[in-house]
């Protein structure tokens, strides 16, 4: 019997996280301790444990709509800039914890201007979190380093004016745009001004996109809206036809032109197991699509979404997929290579991390379980 990969083994990988929410990510002692500091009255519990199994009992309705009704409390608590730089700094370190060695994490700067914060003391909280927890990983001899995607939310109307803060900010931590929210009726092309503008400014883009929604909503996002990755992507598969049953080994696979694409031209698909099987993006974690999509060499990588509601991190998404799909060492690192490949990073900061931290990690591992 061959030795199947344990969570332990699993966190100690360099691991690499493209698709993480901040307002999806607080330890729950975390949001109880915000909103006693900052008078929010409206949460479900009071006592971290319970609060902590709400979220995860609320993640698992099967809505998207109801699940994404849970950020109305973690965002209540992200309004001070004192909020924004915790929540940022223990993010980088929960990652850090996880055995994560570039992450990009993501938040929607629109939706925490309630107690007064403007737009730019926004993201300039969520970069100095950003920094401090880096730094405290570092004390801890953990290396991380934590990239920013500022997301619109495509049932607003501000995405330009958020790509044009993206851009402001490139220098200095914000290495992306996104655009989030309930994807049925709020098409990306909705958002076209804001995408035509970061393309002339050469910005890097990701959309949620092929999760909710089907094949219009990933074809959308690609040719009339230029994305760099696809936010979830699931519903790809909707384009391909593959032998099932009796025919299922013959490994027989049909693709339509859209599925072709973006497999020709590498397009990362941001998959996020757990939350994809809570919001009915996919039926269980062993029917995911990563199986087939790995198998048929998209450029597949591995993420969280919310490890609040989902209860989960990224060691443990792995964790499941080796469970489910019998992954080894040699898969994981091909996830991995595939997210590094993928960041909003400059390629040569993307390769010294593939050849500085990725491959002589997981070369070591390897060779310790051999
Ligand atoms: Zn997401």
């Amino acid at each position: 019997m061959s030795h199947q990969l344990t969570l332990d083994q699993i966190r100690r990988a360099p691991k690499v996280l493209l698709h993480d929410h901040l307002d999806g990510g607080l330890r729950p002692e975390t949001i109880v301790e915000l909103a006693a500091a900052t008078g929010y009255t409206g949460l479900p519990a009071d006592d971290p444990e319970a609060l902590g199994a709400w979220f995860a009992e609320a993640a698992d309705s099967g809505s998207l709509e109801r699940y994404l009704e849970t950020f109305g409390h973690t965002v209540a608590v992200m309004q001070t800039r004192e909020s924004l730089v915790r929540v940022a700094a223990e993010c980088a370190e929960d990652l850090a914890a996880d055995g994560i060695v570039y992450a990009e994490v993501r938040y929607a700067p629109e939706q925490h201007l309630e107690a007064g914060l403007s737009l730019e003391e926004v993201v300039e909280a969520v970069l100095e979190g950003f920094r401090v927890g880096q730094d405290r990983a570092a004390a801890q001899g953990r290396s991380i380093r934590v990239g920013t995607l500022l997301t619109a939310m495509r049932h607003a109307a501000r995405s330009r004016e958020i790509a044009e803060l993206a851009v402001r900010y490139r220098d200095v931590g914000v290495v992306g745009f996104d655009i989030a929210g309930a994807e049925a009726g709020h098409p990306p092309t909705r958002h076209l001004d804001a995408f035509e503008y970061l393309r002339r400014e050469n910005a890097h883009f990701t959309i949620h996109a092929g999760e909710a929604f089907g094949l219009p909503s990933i074809w959308e996002a690609l040719q009339w809206c230029g994305a760099g990755r696809l936010g979830h992507g699931v519903r790809i598969v909707d384009d391909i036809e593959a032998a099932r049953g009796a025919d299922e080994a013959s490994g027989t696979v049909r693709m339509g032109r859209l599925a072709n694409y973006v497999r020709d031209k590498r397009v990362p698909l941001e998959m996020c197991p757990s939350s994809n099987v809570q919001t009915g993006a996919a039926v269980s974690i062993a029917e995911h699509p990563i199986g087939l999509l790995r198998r048929l060499r998209f450029r597949v990588t591995v993420n969280t979404d919310n490890r609040l509601q989902s209860g989960t991190a990224l060691s443990e998404e792995f964790a499941k997929l080796v469970e489910a799909f019998g992954y080894d060492w040699d898969d994981l690192q091909w996830f991995t290579v595939n997210a590094m490949k993928s960041a909003f990073l400059p390629f040569d900061e993307r390769l010294a991390l593939i050849n500085g931290q990725i491959k002589p990690g997981f070369a070591q591992l390897k060779w310790a379980t051999d």
